[in-house]
């Protein structure tokens, strides 16, 4: 069949923020660079604008990336593509981890990265000969990742259109939270790509601010510090504005490559502390002791570097109870954090926590779209649902206060010199006012 164009679909997720989407479509853009030239190729995000379907027609091969929690929005749209005779294709994470359940919908699931089988899907679209499930089982080596194309940059304009431009610059992760489904859809070989690649593409794309989407990018400090060093070397000339990455606490006890990070104008790292109730370190994967005073000194080893903190904390482990949430605030209300990602648990598919779930029949009947961290989706262990949900709600309400907003983010602003502050002002208020628009006002 004669391909008229590729369609890469970005579901909705939580629309425009002050006029601008959260997160630019990183992944569609990488496939879309992939397409071969001669077949256009079209990105649409529908959290800018909604769908128009009616173009589609038989010579259309759409793919639609999806996360567990847009694989009901996903399926709406896989019946719109097929009443227009279109054919569907599913990715991402959902597609990865249930692949039989995505196929129920899909005309064909691509599971794993898709770095591998994406052309190969094309390849059989055009010559009628589509699989229904195609599996990228290998994880490839990130040297030489197809860069995104001239095309695609020019397609998607990231600076107006969105508040974060994302980049990659390694993937995977050695450890094993139990709740983690990163490490299930990237695997546990902490990948690189190689400095020079991400140098260009930076300048390429002519970003001076992004998001590292790295699942653990601190780890690297310890596992591969002459890698963390010529990066930061490299990016210093660049004289980007700011950009953060995810880590874990480890990360404070190299301050000299922290050092190295803020000259390179990194500026904050997320680290996920999830929990400061030390019976939970069982499901952390050996990243944290859940201990409040290691915390605490973590956070100031980091910020002695120049370097910020935003603590990613996960609530409604089985040895939480209502009490969990008063002691978290305590330790909150006047903590130096320059921000707090504050989540609920949720039992992901392919998870341990989610198969514990399962054999004791704790798993909640509710939509996938309730899987945004943000909502409760299994029983508690040692609370009812009710109380969890009270308890979380409080919590969420104390942490993102106007008032607890700007208490830290005067603080953040106050530890840049004055002639680089007003550049900062934005980022020290924004990363809580997402996660208060998030977890306080929510999606629905
Ligand atoms: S450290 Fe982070 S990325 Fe690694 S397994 Fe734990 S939650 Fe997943």
């Amino acid at each position: 069949m004669d391909i008229r164009r590729i369609v890469l679909i970005q579901p909705y997720r939580d629309g425009r923020l002050m006029g601008k989407a959260r997160g630019i479509p990183y992944t569609l853009m990488r496939l879309a660079s992939i397409v071969p030239e001669e077949i256009p190729v079209e990105i649409w995000d529908e959290n800018l604008e909604p769908i128009d379907f009616s173009g589609l027609g038989p010579h259309d091969l759409v793919g639609v990336t999806t996360m567990t929690f847009t694989a009901d929005r996903t399926r709406e749209i896989c019946e719109r593509i097929r009443l227009q005779g279109a054919t569907s294709v599913v990715g991402g994470t959902h597609a990865t981890l249930m692949p039989e359940q995505v196929a129920e919908y899909a005309d064909v699931v691509a599971a794993g990265e898709g770095f591998r089988t994406w052309l190969d899907i094309i390849h059989d679209f055009a010559n009628d000969t589509l699989k229904p499930i195609y599996t990228d089982v290998e994880w490839r080596t990130l040297q030489g990742v197809e860069p995104l194309t001239d095309r695609v940059i020019n397609m998607v304009n990231e600076h107006r259109d969105y508040w974060t431009p994302y980049l990659e610059i390694t993937r995977g992760c050695p450890r094993n939270c139990d709740f983690c489904t990163a490490i299930r859809v990237s695997g546990r070989v902490m990948r690189h790509r190689p400095v020079d690649e991400v140098i260009e593409e930076i300048q390429r794309r002519g970003i001076r601010r992004f998001g590292v989407t790295d699942d653990n990018f601190g780890l690297n400090f310890r596992t591969a510090p002459d890698y963390m060093e010529e990066l930061f070397k490299k990016m210093k000339p660049l004289k980007l504005d700011s950009w953060t990455v995810q880590g874990e606490q480890i990360v404070s006890e190299y301050p000299e490559l922290l050092r190295l990070g803020r000259e390179a104008n990194l500026d904050k790292i997320f680290i996920g502390f999830e929990s400061i109730n030390p019976d939970n370190k069982g499901s952390l994967g050996g990243k944290t002791k859940a201990h409040a005073e290691k915390i605490r000194e973590c956070v100031r080893k980091i910020h002695a570097q120049g370097v910020g903190v935003v603590g990613l904390f996960v609530t409604g482990f089985d040895h939480d109870t209502p009490a969990t949430y008063e002691a978290m605030w305590q330790f909150l209300k006047d903590t130096e954090l320059d921000g707090i990602s504050m989540t609920i648990l949720t039992p992901f598919p392919q998870t341990p926590f989610r198969q514990l779930c399962e054999e004791e029949g704790r798993l909640l009947d509710v939509p996938w779209k309730y899987y945004d961290t943000a909502h409760i989706t299994y029983r508690p262990k040692l609370m009812t649902v009710d109380e969890m949900q009270n308890a979380y709600d409080w919590l969420v309400r104390k942490i993102y206060s106007p008032w607890q907003i700007a208490r830290r983010g005067f603080g953040s602003l106050r530890r840049y010199p004055i002639k680089v502050a007003h550049r900062k002002a934005f980022g020290s208020f924004s990363t809580d006012y997402g996660f208060r628009k998030t977890y306080v006002e929510g999606y629905f």
